[in-house]
């Protein structure tokens, strides 16, 4: 909690440990507020984090030596004095490159402090088990242009990946991604390398970052409970709990597709029978309509969503078929979690229209009456770029929780191989 009531216990070497950990926390607090809410006025800081004036001033001193934030001059006040100077981020302060892997597309993104977009590029992928190698190799080339025109005087900080599979966020191992046919790849190293960055690259499970952005930026910015849950080739789920995400003793938490549904059902691809995604994933829904089922990808999906909208009976009752299956599986959840909202992001988002009827009537007959009160059903907020969105915050949450780790950081712009002599600027020199 923000405030000044931090008692450092014990002689002065630990009261000075206790005020860097108290200015540590103040200096987050405020870049947080200002990353996730945009501009604001300095008064209006100080009533919003609790901290006082003199102490707003003295951080905003130093967020504006780190190059994190900038002022400028506050709107005419309606009371007496002089009017409080508005604050904002500065983008180019701390900039990331975002990147989801999936199945069908790969999507990069540079983004700046607060959330500034300054370009995102998302292309389709052959649906084929591509080598590690060669994937790593086109994010690298989609990437590099993006990079090449960040404005001059940015500070690079690092690169966060959302990928469908069981991740270590600490060093980017990817332990298994089954839908890419990929086990045990040094995916976060790979990256690296490729792109010549030193900075470490952070890999996550995209449907944990899809939930941690639907969270932060998305439909309900905020709100402390929330389930995502994405259909992919499979489903994927990231839970929130009062606020926090929920990773499990090893960060493999919320494999909620592989959760049983139907024992009675199918075998799924990880060994078990009738899981979840076994009766509400894509092959579910291209199953049930019929003639699509020996073709896959995004194309297909094109051609239901086009029949959907036509209004076709087969293709609305195939995806009502899967609707029903997927509102089981959420009545399941919010029995488990009693989530403010569970947000549906990806396939569902996609098909949310024609969904909606029987998701929330197969939730609302398997969840507990108070529960399901309480609990909101919506398509995200971000639609496809949640897991991207997701990503770059993943890479800039270690300047946001220390902001003077900035000047720490031996930043370096990644650049194509070409373009390596004649670095526009030297790595910053700490300060
Ligand atoms: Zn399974």
């Amino acid at each position: 909690m923000p405030g000044n009531d931090f008692d450092g216990h014990g002689g002065p070497r630990s009261k000075g440990v206790a005020a860097d950990e108290l200015r540590r926390h103040n200096l987050a607090v405020v870049l947080s507020r200002l990353h996730l809410g945009g501009p604001v006025s300095r008064s209006e800081l100080a009533s919003g984090t609790g901290l006082n004036r003199s102490t707003i001033a003295d951080l905003i001193g130093e967020l504006l030596g780190l190059g994190l934030v900038e002022e400028r001059p506050g709107l005419a006040a309606s009371g007496p004095g002089r009017p409080s100077p508005i604050v904002r981020t500065r983008p180019e302060g701390a900039v990331v490159l975002a990147v989801e892997l999936t199945v069908d597309s790969i999507a990069v993104a540079t983004v700046g402090l607060g959330g500034h977009v300054y370009n995102r590029l998302r292309v389709e992928r052959p649906r084929e088990h591509l080598s590690p190698e060669e994937a790593v190799g086109d994010i690298a080339n989609l990437a590099r242009p993006l990079l090449a025109s960040l404005p001059t005087h940015h500070t690079f900080v690092g690169v966060g990946v959302g990928v469908a599979g069981v991740t270590r966020r600490s060093d980017g191992f990817l332990h298994l991604a089954p839908n890419l046919g990929w086990r045990d790849i040094p995916l976060g190293e790979l990256l690296a390398a490729e792109l010549k960055v030193e900075h470490p690259v952070s890999v996550a499970n995209e449907a944990d970052l899809g939930a941690l952005a639907e969270h932060w930026r998305g439909v309900r910015p905020g709100v402390r409970n929330l389930i995502y849950v994405s259909g992919e080739v499979g489903i994927g789920t990231g839970v929130i709990v009062d606020g926090e995400p929920m990773l499990g003793s090893a960060g493999y938490a919320g494999e909620a597709g592989h959760t049983l549904i139907n024992p009675a059902g199918r075998a799924c691809r990880c060994g078990a029978i009738g899981c979840w995604e076994t009766e509400a994933g894509e092959a579910a829904l291209l199953r049930h309509a019929g003639s699509l089922s020996s073709a896959t990808g995004l194309s297909v999906l094109d051609t239901l969503s086009k029949r959907a909208a036509a209004g076709q009976g087969a293709t609305l009752t195939a995806i009502a078929e899967i609707g029903r299956w997927l509102g089981l599986g959420i009545g399941n959840l919010i029995n488990l979690f009693n989530p403010d909202v569970v947000v549906l992001g990806g396939l569902y988002h996609r098909f949310y229209p024609f969904l909606e009827a029987s998701v929330v009537q197969g939730a609302r007959s398997q969840a507990l009456a108070a529960s399901w009160a309480s609990a909101t059903i919506a398509p995200s907020g971000l639609g496809a770029d949640a897991p991207l969105v997701g990503a770059s915050e993943l890479a800039l949450s270690d300047i946001i929780a220390d902001p003077a780790s900035i000047a720490r950081t031996a930043v370096r712009k990644p650049v194509s191989p070409r373009r390596r002599r004649g670095w526009p600027h030297e790595p910053r020199s700490s300060h």
